[in-house]
């Protein structure tokens, strides 16, 4: 294996067990590594460190293992093992009624770079970094060992996560199987997942338990789902005995597939209409007296530089929705940027409910589920984060 060097005292974050080297870190290689490559790190002093895969970019190598280890297979089946009884125990794996998870959520697992969600008997993989691009096919055959026959189907959907600039020629499509079952079924409501073209992996796995949390406040209620993409949040509420439920999403892909879920779910139910406009418009044109609104936009903020705009951003979406929503009424409201602090966020909405000059008490601080854990060591994996608030 190819060794790389840091520069003296460069390796405290590593002592740490953070799992990143970054470029301004490396002293030296003793031979130029290729993109995605497993290469070896080592203090100044000539110690080893980690072991990872090499990258070109702000990140150089992403730490797999602490220990002199080959990046094989079995290496692999060790790391997936683990996730997999976490997932166990966490008590998403096995339930008729849940077949929807993820399985493995990058530096959270020991695994950066990578993410696997699983929707059924369907393993949908995604490579963040050049080096699990590479690995793919070990993946693969390591999840296969790992899931034994309750996998059928594994697609590979990396065509926008991997850097452009590292030209890999990356292309979507099934490692193993290819059966063309796009049913997801989460807390008993089923899902069309659309993992040829959908965002992320086809579905947004991580909202499930705040999903779960809203249906318990939707009893008689006009809900508004902003930013609805599949519609998640609006079964939900529909099961929990809303009053009505209105979807709207930017994207007319998103309300069809919205429209295709609720023909699945509530088929022909007068209660629910979808409608592709933008957030803020239809936030300033509405004239329905709604008193359930969930705002789950996409990341306004994707790196540091951005924070302070996006800031801005959700301040100004909460304040149109606090203006109008009605008295005695809920917001659920998000944010998935990670730059973007749980303090941030809740002074965002600080501000929106000062503008909005309305008595807001938060009842619920809601985070990424346990099938999305965090590495205690990297808290850069905690993105997700929102406010259940009651609107006077
Ligand atoms: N709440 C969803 C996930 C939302 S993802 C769930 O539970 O699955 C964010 C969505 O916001 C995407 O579908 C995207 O199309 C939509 N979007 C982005 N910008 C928008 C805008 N300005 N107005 C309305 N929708 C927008």
């Amino acid at each position: 294996m190819k060794k790389i060097y840091l520069k003296r005292g460069k390796e405290e974050s590593l002592q740490r067990f953070h799992p990143w080297v970054f470029s301004g870190a490396i002293s030296y290689f003793d031979q130029e590594p290729e993109e995605g490559e497993v290469v070896e790190v080592y203090t100044n002093n000539k110690e080893f460190i980690a072991t990872g895969h090499y990258q070109i970019g702000s990140i150089m190598v992403r730490v797999l293992s602490f220990q002199q280890e080959p990046i094989d297979q079995f290496f692999y089946e060790k790391r997936l093992t683990t996730a997999y009884d976490v997932r166990k125990c966490i008590g998403v794996v096995g339930s008729p009624s849940n077949n929807t998870y993820r399985l493995v959520h990058g530096e959270g697992d020991n695994l950066p770079g990578l993410v696997i969600d699983i929707y059924g008997k369907t393993a949908v993989m995604q490579a963040h970094s050049v080096g699990m691009h590479v690995d793919r096919t070990t993946i693969a055959e390591a999840l296969k060992a790992v899931m034994g026959t309750t996998i059928e189907n594994i697609f590979y959907k990396s065509e926008t996560t991997l850097p452009f600039k590292a030209d890999l020629g990356q292309e979507n499509g099934f490692l193993f199987g290819g059966s063309s079952e796009d049913i997801a079924i989460e807390n008993g409501l089923k899902f069309h997942v659309d993992w040829l073209k959908g965002q992320k992996t086809g579905f947004f796995v991580d909202q499930r338990e705040n999903r779960s949390l809203l249906e318990q406040y939707a009893k008689g209620r006009n809900v508004l789902n902003m930013f609805c993409y599949t519609g998640g949040f609006s079964f939900y509420a529909m099961r929990g005995g809303a009053k009505l439920v209105h979807s709207v999403d930017s994207s007319q892909k998103a309300i069809d597939l919205t429209n295709a879920n609720v023909a699945l779910n509530y088929p022909n139910d007068p209660r629910h209409k979808a409608f592709a406009e933008d957030a803020f418009k239809f936030l300033d044109n509405m004239s329905t007296p709604y008193d359930l609104i969930i705002l789950d936009p996409p990341a306004f903020a994707k790196h540091k530089d951005a924070l302070r705009n996006a800031l801005k951003g959700y301040s100004r979406l909460n304040q149109k929705a606090l203006e109008k929503i009605q008295p005695g009424g809920i917001l659920f409201t998000f944010s998935c940027s990670q730059v973007v602090t749980k303090d941030n966020f809740r002074t965002a909405i600080f501000t929106a409910a000062a503008q909005a000059k309305r008595n807001v008490r938060i009842l619920h601080q809601l985070h990424q589920p346990a099938d999305h854990p965090i590495n205690i060591f990297h808290p850069e994996g905690e993105y997700l984060k929102g406010l259940v608030v009651y609107v006077e």
